[in-house]
């Protein structure tokens, strides 16, 4: 009974915790042993970097059983803060750490009847695609486990993808959550910026990061954003005065719906089967009542350079806080700049460190006209593409999420190799667009995804779209 409520939707499990049908404690028995089946061992798929399931059960006890996530487990990026569990950010650094306060979208997924099952893997502080760059260990791709999981919110994909629970939170600052849902076979969401608070969040870079959702659906991960979203702005500056949308309702249908297919998003290098999934897709659009309307996004090839400074320049001011004095780990040397110096080289990974190194330099005095500013200007251009598209009437885009299926580890070991993963989706964290990713079928037996990309604080249109493709595709989405 729990095992089927498990494997169902996430208003499913609430509404039955809710009429006293299941309990939020034999739920996370339930969960526990899905993630003992799938999580553990050297083949294991390694989704958690900290989890207790003592602690789960006695966060269970005392959930409430009213609300619209009544008794559904769910598993948080370990970026996150909790007051349970790790607070790692996937980091040496921060190994152990646990945070003394709560993020406010975890704090709005407990008051609604969440259980917490653990805190995920990820790449370092969110400086990946893979979560390769993980100092305890990877997270593995669920439907091939030699492939990688995508990044950085591999963990919590891998979580929703492998049945232990049916809602995640991720984080995105250029793909991080969608990337991985489109590798991982299902829904992530990255809501307008401003949407969710940021509270809680460990930054990686400000003006880019979300917090965003992952679901088995549509519907799950539109329950979760509903949830999580809403003003915060005692917390967070940035937090926009708009109450939470309603995303559950939105009409089935696409009629006098225009939906755009930017040409730069479809590029001649677009495998023939990639460019089948998304055919598929269009049609699917098509037959809901959807206009198609073919338009261009100019300056999407500037974004993979804009944001390699702009994000490491923000990361490198942002993580200047890990000096060994107020946080995590210390590592002791020749007095106190000996300190910072062994505290920062040993805490960090190589990832991170390169982005501090060219964060650092992009905003120094002789080199910040030339590189940030520059990169500012382009953010601005990318911001007018999508504004202009979304003025001429098109209500919203469709693209693929990501140019290929998951690839196998250590196949990127080359970073920008790395970084073109992410050609789909960072355009959308510059312009601080809702953005998400559902399935839209396989490729070599690899799940792919399709993007929506909406006009700000149009999640609901988004939504609209999402729900349409997925009815009209029914199982062949995960063909
Ligand atoms: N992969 C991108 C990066 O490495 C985006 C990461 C993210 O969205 N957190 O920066």
């Amino acid at each position: 009974m729990t095992a089927s409520l498990l494997a169902g939707a996430a208003a499913g499990i609430a509404a039955a915790v809710q009429a006293g049908t299941a309990t939020a404690v034999a739920l996370v028995a339930e969960s526990f042993r899905r993630g003992r089946e799938v999580n553990a061992g050297r083949d294991g798929l390694n989704a958690f970097v900290s989890s207790d399931e003592d602690l789960s059960r006695a966060l269970a006890a005392s959930a409430p059983c009213g609300g619209p996530l009544a008794g559904v487990p769910v598993a948080i990026k370990d970026n996150i803060a909790t007051t349970y569990l790790t607070t790692s950010c996937g980091s040496k650094m921060l190994q152990g750490y646990v945070s003394p306060f709560e993020a406010t979208a975890a704090r709005k997924l407990r008051e609604a009847g969440a259980v917490l099952i653990g805190k995920t893997t990820m790449d370092e502080f969110g400086m990946g695609s893979s979560t390769e760059h993980c100092a305890f260990g990877s997270a593995k791709n669920p439907i091939d486990p030699t492939r990688v999981p995508g990044g950085s919110s591999g963990g919590s994909a891998v979580a929703v993808a492998a049945g232990i629970c049916p809602i995640a939170l991720g984080s995105e600052t250029g793909g991080s959550v969608r990337q991985p849902a489109a590798f991982c076979g299902i829904v992530g969401v990255k809501p307008t910026y401003g949407r969710v608070s940021r509270f809680g969040l460990v930054a990686f870079a400000s003006s880019l990061d979300h917090v965003g959702v992952f679901g088995r659906t549509v519907d799950d991960a539109a329950l979760a954003l509903e949830v999580i979203a809403g003003p915060d702005t005692a917390h967070d500056a940035t937090s926009a005065v708009r109450e939470s949308p309603a995303l559950r309702h939105v009409a089935r249908d696409l009629e006098a719906m225009i939906i755009g297919l930017p040409r730069e998003y479809f590029p001649a290098s677009l495998s023939a089967e990639m460019r089948d999934r998304c055919d598929r897709a269009i049609a699917a659009l098509r037959a809901r009542g959807a206009e198609i309307r073919h338009v261009s996004l100019p300056n999407t090839a500037l974004a993979i350079p804009a944001y390699y400074i702009i994000a490491p320049a923000e990361c490198a001011a942002n993580l200047a806080r890990f000096d060994g004095v107020r946080y995590g780990v210390r590592i002791d040397g020749d007095g106190l700049v000996g300190m910072y110096e062994a505290t920062r080289s040993g805490g960090f990974g190589a990832e991170v460190t390169r982005r501090i190194l060219l964060g650092t330099y992009v905003l120094s005095a002789g080199y910040y006209d030339a590189y940030y500013r520059k990169a500012m200007q382009v953010r601005e251009r990318i911001r007018q593409d999508f504004a202009a598209v979304f003025a001429s009437g098109v209500h919203a885009l469709f693209t693929p999420t990501t140019p290929t299926p998951a690839f196998r580890f250590g196949e990127r070991s080359d970073p920008y190799a790395m970084y073109l993963s992410d050609i789909f989706t960072v355009t959308a964290n510059l312009a601080e667009l809702p953005a998400m990713s559902l399935p839209i079928g396989r490729v070599t037996g690899l799940p792919v995804g399709g993007q929506v990309i909406a006009p700000k604080f149009a999640e609901a249109d988004m939504f609209r779209v999402a729900y349409a493709l997925e009815a009209e595709l029914g199982q062949a989405a995960h063909r």
